[in-house]
């Protein structure tokens, strides 16, 4: 009972910490500062190391050595976090992603101050 409750807990945290990174990414701007590209280097960093599953944060470190996060522009970041998840997927016997769908799985939430902006009534259409 505990080992399945520890593994129901894996899933919850993968899941959980997959949605955050794609929406994220979903995010992420087209030509982002360069803070918003150390931004995005330094969360995946931290997660090789402080990620609440010590054996996965291992694998994922391993994974990130050999394919160093793309943070050039969104959809450069959005194409290696599908990539690196397959990565994961495929360790784990799951199927593969088509990254082609990725933007259409994870969109944009709308809420940040610029989305807000152009979204409001006179400019969204
Ligand atoms: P998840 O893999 O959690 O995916 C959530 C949703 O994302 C899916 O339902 C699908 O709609 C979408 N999705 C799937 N693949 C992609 C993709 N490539 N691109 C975009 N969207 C996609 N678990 C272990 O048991 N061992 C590990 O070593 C391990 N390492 C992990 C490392 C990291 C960094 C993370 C974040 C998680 C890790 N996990 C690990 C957890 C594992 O990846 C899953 O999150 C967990 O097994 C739950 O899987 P799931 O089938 O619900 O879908």
């Amino acid at each position: 009972a505990a080992a399945q409750a520890a593994a129901t807990a894996k899933a919850e945290v993968g899941r959980a910490t997959w949605t955050l990174l794609h929406m994220l990414a979903a995010q992420f701007p087209d030509r982002p500062s360069r803070q918003q590209q150390r931004d995005a280097r330094t969360l995946v960093d931290c997660l090789t190391r402080i990620y609440p599953c010590g054996d996965c944060a291992e694998h994922f470190a391993e994974i990130v050595r050999r394919d160093p996060p793309a943070v050039g522009s969104g959809r450069e970041f959005r194409r290696w976090l599908c990539g690196v998840h397959n990565r994961v997927n495929a360790r784990l016997g799951k199927a593969v992603f088509n990254c082609d769908l990725v933007e259409a799985r994870w969109a944009p939430l709308g809420c940040s101050a610029e989305e807000a902006a152009a979204g409001e009534p006179a400019a969204a259409g």
